[in-house]
């Protein structure tokens, strides 16, 4: 295959594997990659695929590590003139609450530096969730107001925590919530810490966030779900071959009929069937 970037079809090709099953013996979609950069490589292709063909798609999209690949070569095919946001709409999975509008750690900040602030996204499409809200939950009422405004999301894009959360919805929290104001599990708190700066702030991260909930998620017309590295594997496996319990919140994902897996190697490696080994 050609290194050559200039045109959308040298998307690193995933790695060949047997199908994957769902607990429920279903078909599982699961793409596996080399490394976190091929997959990240490999979902901003598709996504620029995504959004020559339908321009005005409505996106959540997440922050963390694991996108941050995807973003790089988001940023890269911007610049080349091979992906457009220009009629896209961008909704956050996820905030921390009690932040000022311009702390460096809020997740907003993250996407407009990672992504936002490098492409052509209008910002009046861009749909932002507020950190200090006087009234967190009038203003998760007012995003979910929002998103139904404009049709829902065509596309929600995740990452998992080690504890099984899709976006903030930490383990318990009901399959129906929507929108909601969520605390966050110490384990949470602490990859917050390191991952958002905090740690390297010395400030401790807020222990309460916003957060699109497992239903508003599940009424996406597609989610694509991604995990990169060994310490995910465990709780992949459990997400998609364990019991749908609200206890893992991924789990729910099982049911969704249009849901799309990205993995690295290291992260497939507990699922069975993915050719990936039982590993933990
Ligand atoms: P990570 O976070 O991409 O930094 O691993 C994922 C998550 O906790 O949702």
């Amino acid at each position: 295959m050609s290194a050559d970037l200039g045109d959308l079809g040298a998307a690193p090709a995933p790695t060949p594997a047997p199908a994957a099953t769902d607990a429920q013996g279903g078909p599982l979609k699961v793409l596996t990659f080399p490394d976190r950069e091929a997959l990240g490589r490999a979902a901003a292709r598709e996504l620029a695929r995504r959004l020559l063909v339908q321009p005005e798609l409505s996106l959540a999209l997440p922050t963390g590590r694991t996108p941050q690949a995807l973003y790089r070569e988001l940023r890269r095919l911007g610049a080349e003139g091979l992906v457009s946001f220009r009629e896209a709409r961008v909704f956050q999975l996820d905030e921390l609450l009690g932040l000022a509008p311009e702390h460096p750690g809020r997740f907003f900040r993250f996407l407009r530096e990672h992504l936002l602030d490098h492409v052509d996204v209008r910002p009046e499409r861009v749909y932002e969730l507020p950190s200090d809200p006087d009234d967190p939950e009038g203003a998760c009422r007012a995003y979910e107001a929002q998103l139904e405004a404009v049709g829902g999301l065509d596309l929600a894009i995740l990452g998992i925590g080690e504890n099984g959360h899709i976006a903030f919805n930490e383990p318990g929290t009901p399959f129906h919530a929507r929108t909601h104001v969520a605390t966050l599990t110490p384990e949470t708190r602490e990859a917050t810490r390191e991952t958002f700066g905090f740690a390297a702030r010395r400030e401790e991260p807020p222990e309460r966030a916003l957060t699109l909930g497992p239903k508003t998620l599940m009424r996406a017309r597609e989610i694509w779900l991604l995990a990169a590295g060994g310490a995910k594997a465990g709780i992949v496996a459990r997400a998609l071959q364990g019991p749908i319990t609200p206890e893992v919140p991924a789990s729910v994902l099982q049911l969704h009929p249009r849901l799309r897996v990205w993995l690295d190697g290291p992260a497939a490696a507990g699922l069975h069937g993915s050719g990936g080994g039982r590993g933990r």
